[in-house]
């Protein structure tokens, strides 16, 4: 039954909180922790290690990978799930140097997020060789792709500014230069109409505890475009990616599926809130999502922009290029942001200057994004954020 938005029911959510940081940390879904419950409380205590056949444990990474494929634009069977977003990096990246041997050049960009930078550093010290990772401003990563690039990894939505790469266009233009295509879809499954499978791309990453309210640590997903799954190079070659974990050989042959790209023991907790989390996308268009999102980060810069001149807009302007989030600068963006968490509208601050809010249309609408921008300018209007007890970092920001 397809829904209107936004379905603040499906969530629980602190009364008087406004939360614009669900692109860190999704809050809980209904049914997630009955959820959590029963596979402690019932499979796990009841059942042990007859769990892993008796309550379908083994089969919850492909069953989730399946819906997570649902929300990317991604057919069924193309998506494994578990491990962290960073673990999932260096798969795609040891998969793509491995489909073009003669090519030493991993391609990113500036601002990627860091994690995924290291893992390429880490894996071109690893390979040697020549092997090196070339990261220009993300406005010049298209034309700095040439014939020396084995793969180009990109966020496709930037964690700090919100700017939107070209996912089709940037994807055709690595491939007519022969290289492969990485997307880093941390900041854009669920929050921005995908159509991986149409971008031709060879891999997708993300993570599942942002837009997709899996939890803290909620098991990351790698997709391989379908045609290449049974010739990707299983880099991290555990033991539930061999083609029978059971028969415990020891000599790795990869599953002649997406199952290549599993690791090692599945997260069994934390998938099973995942699967009970998907649930708040039923019904849910994600082309009626993105309209929203659009919408309520359109009103809250135009807000933001009239009451509080002293900040800055760090993001896209043009809606189009923009993923679900909005940044302003500020010099004293840390303290700012702790005095506006004090006063129960949850954003984020990321070094050295933005404050950074999340659009979330499955549980915002208009009025929290005005009462929002009211805060934030009473914060602004009486300096509040002046006060001492915002100045001090805590280790999260
Ligand atoms: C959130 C995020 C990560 C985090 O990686 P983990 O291994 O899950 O901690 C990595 N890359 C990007 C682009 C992110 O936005």
């Amino acid at each position: 039954m397809p829904v209107t938005l936004p379905v603040k029911d499906r969530f629980h959510l602190p009364d008087g909180m406004i939360y614009l940081d669900g692109n860190s940390l999704g809050p809980v879904p209904r049914g997630v922790e009955a959820r959590a419950a029963a596979v402690i409380g019932e499979e796990w205590s009841d059942l042990l290690i007859k769990g892993w056949n008796a309550a379908g444990w083994m089969a919850l990474p492909q069953k989730v990978g399946d819906r997570i494929a649902g929300l990317i634009g991604a057919p069924a069977g193309s998506v494994a799930t578990g491990d962290t977003l960073s673990i999932k990096v260096y798969q795609a990246l040891g998969a793509a140097v491995h489909m073009r041997p003669d090519r030493r050049v991993i391609l990113s960009d500036s601002g990627n997020f860091p994690s995924d930078l290291y893992m390429a550093q880490g894996l071109t010290r690893l390979l040697g060789q020549g092997y090196t990772l070339k990261t220009p401003a993300p406005e010049d990563v298209a034309y700095a792709i040439d014939d020396s690039v084995a793969a180009v990894m990109l966020t496709h939505v930037d964690y700090r500014s919100g700017r939107l790469h070209d996912m089709a266009a940037i994807t055709r233009k690595a491939q007519d230069a022969g290289a492969v295509m990485i997307w880093d879809l941390a900041h854009s499954a669920g929050a921005v109409d995908l159509d991986l499978a149409a971008s031709n791309a060879e891999f997708a990453v993300g993570c599942s505890y942002k837009y997709l309210n899996g939890g803290p640590g909620a098991p990351a997903f790698i997709y391989a475009r379908p045609d290449l799954i049974d010739s990707v190079e299983p880099v991290l070659a555990g033991w539930l990616g061999h083609d029978a974990p059971f028969a415990m050989e020891p000599g790795y042959r990869p599953a002649m599926s997406t199952e290549r790209l599993r690791v090692g023991t599945p997260p069994v907790v934390q998938l099973a809130m995942l699967d009970a989390a998907l649930d708040a996308w039923e019904g849910v268009s994600m082309a009626d999502l993105r309209a929203a999102s659009q919408r309520l980060s359109q009103g809250f810069i135009a807000e933001v922009e009239s009451r509080c001149p002293m900040l800055t807009l760090a993001s896209p302007r043009d809606p189009e290029a923009r993923g679900s989030q909005v940044s302003f600068a500020f010099d004293h963006g840390y303290a700012a942001m702790q005095a506006l968490i004090a006063r129960n509208v949850i954003g984020d601050f990321r070094a050295p200057n933005i404050m950074r809010f999340g659009f979330t249309p499955l549980y915002l609408d208009e009025a929290d994004v005005r009462r929002a921008a009211e805060v934030l300018e009473e914060i602004m209007k009486t300096e509040a954020w002046r006060d001492p007890a915002y100045q001090t970092r805590a280790a999260v920001t």
